[in-house]
């Protein structure tokens, strides 16, 4: 139970909280002014210290170094009392667990910065045994330069020991490196610190430069969760020293710890920009699904087409003359790094028209083997009667080729030189002769129904909306979802690709055999929000941004998931779901 942290944003395991001291801290950050160590048990037996809200008080503490054996480590653990003021108390990653504390210190941090894989572990160890709504320090490790990293694996809480200390030996820090003082004729930063000639420059004097860039560095990362992109800077920022590149790559091994906190839907763009961004979690999340949940509802053939810079792809030039060219006789999937493929039902959902990457034509190895196997994965799970691949020479064709033999399957190629040549269109458009039409009605209801397989999981477009007699109002893509009783039961979101459940619409996913994602609430009927002290227990699938039938002794209610469903029920503070219809019982 902790009173005095609270989850604001998300953002990864990256988040930004409260320390809700009396003067309020938002982290992450440093708390050097606000921390008050009662001291170390190997120097002095302690008195309880007496606390106050103005700070966050250490408890009495027996650190041992990196590497201590278990048996010693036991016998000199520390009992934590319970307290009323704002309290942190020092565990390794094995020993974490709650007592009650606000925050938790980590007291062999010297012994795995610098190490990735021991990093790594340490860090997901000791989230694992930690309640989700503690603050969680690392203490004399952060520089300008790692700590960017340091938040995106979850850590909120840093001093400014290091960086002071390493300005009194006289190193210069910077986000991208350090410099001997002696070495710098010019000072490449504009701090307070910095306002003299280099010549007059001392190591007090670079101390406070020092914390100065990681009080810069802290407020860009909060900037940057805040606005869900701290994925986005990592990947350039790690790669300024090696094990911070090897750090945030082991926490892209750690899927399920990464894909847990990771949300559904942003609206923030993504910049797939880098060799790793492949390996993130939105990515692999929207290849698993599209390869595992969705399933294809037409019965035209299939017209494999590269996606276009411009999203949605429908409304880039060359998709309007592919379009033209099809005339609504084929089912058209994109295939694009690093997404993999889109079909043209998916191609507004998150991250498909939110990502942004750097178009050269030239596509990595890794790129045409990630795509490939998707691509492959895909066709094992959806038949056609035919495969007509509009791509253009080079990567795209080379794919489809690689995939066509693995498969045994009989491709189609309608492309000669480009795919937007007159010649290449009237290829696309012929081959399509006598191929019979969708329709519009076809093609909504087709689109709702991969919605729901999307979001909810496999045969979930079915399992809801099969029965019903679907009547759509409003043109795509803002539909709205109707049963043939005059209820509404669904709306389509365009932003991020997503149906968005009314009342009626929750009870019919209740009722259904599709999977949901429920939080059971206490006898209360909530309004605006659910907060996490609220929440019983809730679908540990749940993610942040997830739809959510919310139900307790006194009401029924759909809403939009702040955060994981293991978060909401271990939290006690902080919101758990955005409440959108709620009914009385
Ligand atoms: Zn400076």
């Amino acid at each position: 139970m902790t009173d005095y942290f609270e989850v604001h944003a998300r953002d990864g395991a990256a988040r930004v909280g409260e320390l809700r001291l009396s003067d309020p801290v938002t982290t992450p950050a440093l708390v050097d002014g606000v921390l008050s160590d009662a001291g170390s048990l190997w120097a002095a037996e302690r008195d309880m210290p007496e606390g106050s809200d103005d700070v966050l008080t250490v408890l009495p503490h027996r650190s041992l170094p990196a590497g201590s054996a278990d048996e010693i480590k036991e016998s000199f653990s520390v009992e934590y009392p319970d307290v009323d003021f704002p309290s942190a108390a020092t565990v390794t990653a094995d020993t974490a667990d709650d007592y009650g504390a606000d925050a938790y210190i980590l007291s062999d941090a010297q012994g795995f910065i610098g190490h990735a894989r021991a990093f790594r572990d340490t860090i997901v160890e000791a989230k694992s045994n930690l309640p989700a709504d503690t603050a969680l320090m690392l203490s004399g490790v952060a520089t300008p330069r790692n700590v960017a990293v340091l938040a995106y694996a979850g850590v909120d809480l840093f001093d400014e020991t290091l960086a002071r200390s390493r300005g009194l030996e006289g190193f210069y820090l910077t986000t991208d490196g350090e410099y001997f003082l002696e070495d710098l004729d010019e000072l490449p930063c504009a701090c307070a610190a910095c306002q003299k000639p280099a010549s007059e420059f001392t190591r007090a004097d670079a101390a406070d430069h020092n914390v100065n860039a990681l009080r810069a560095e802290l407020s860009r990362v909060r900037r940057r969760i805040r606005d869900g992109r701290l994925r986005d800077y990592v990947e350039g920022q790690a790669r300024h020293e090696q094990w911070l590149t090897a750090a945030f790559r082991r926490f892209d091994q750690q899927y399920s710890y990464m894909e847990e906190r990771t949300p559904v839907v942003r609206d923030s763009e993504l910049a797939a920009a880098s060799e790793e961004s492949i390996d993130r979690v939105e990515i692999q999340r929207f290849a698993d699904r599209v390869t595992t949940r969705y399933k294809n509802r037409f019965d035209n053939p299939l017209v494999l087409l590269p996606c276009s810079a411009k999203k949605p792809y429908s409304e880039s030039q060359s998709h309007r003359q592919f379009h033209e060219a099809v005339q609504y006789r084929a089912h058209m999937v994109s295939m694009t790094s690093p997404i993999g493929v889109v079909p043209q039902e998916l191609e507004l959902t998150y991250p498909a028209q939110h990502y942004d990457s750097v178009v050269t034509g030239d596509w990595s190895e890794d790129e045409k083997t990630f795509v490939a196997e998707v691509l492959r994965r895909y066709l094992k799970r959806n038949d056609y009667s035919r495969i007509i691949a509009h791509v253009p020479p080079g990567a795209y064709t080379e794919i489809v080729e690689r995939v066509e033999s693995d498969l045994g399957l009989d491709v189609e190629y309608t492309v000669s030189e480009h795919p937007t040549t007159t010649e290449s269109i009237g290829n696309l458009m012929r081959t399509l002769d006598g191929e019979p039409k969708f329709s519009r009605a076809e093609r909504e209801h087709n689109v709702v129904k991969a919605l729901a397989d999307y979001q909810l999981g496999a045969g979930a477009g079915d399992e809801l909306f099969s029965d019903v007699e679907l009547e759509m109002t409003s043109r795509y893509p803002k539909l709205q979802v109707w049963n043939d009783a005059g209820e509404q039961l669904a709306t389509m979101v365009p932003q991020y690709g997503v149906l968005s459940f009314t009342l009626e619409g929750a009870k019919v996913w209740r009722d259904s055999d599709a999977p949901t994602k429920t939080v059971e609430i206490d006898g209360f009927v909530p309004h605006g929000s659910v907060l996490a002290p609220g929440v019983v227990d809730a679908d540990s699938d749940i993610r942040p941004g997830d739809e959510v039938v919310v139900e307790g002794p006194r009401a029924f209610a759909v809403g939009r998931a702040e955060m994981s469903g293991p978060e909401m029920v271990s939290s006690t503070r902080g919101i758990g779901v955005e409440i959108r219809h709620v009914e009385e019982r």
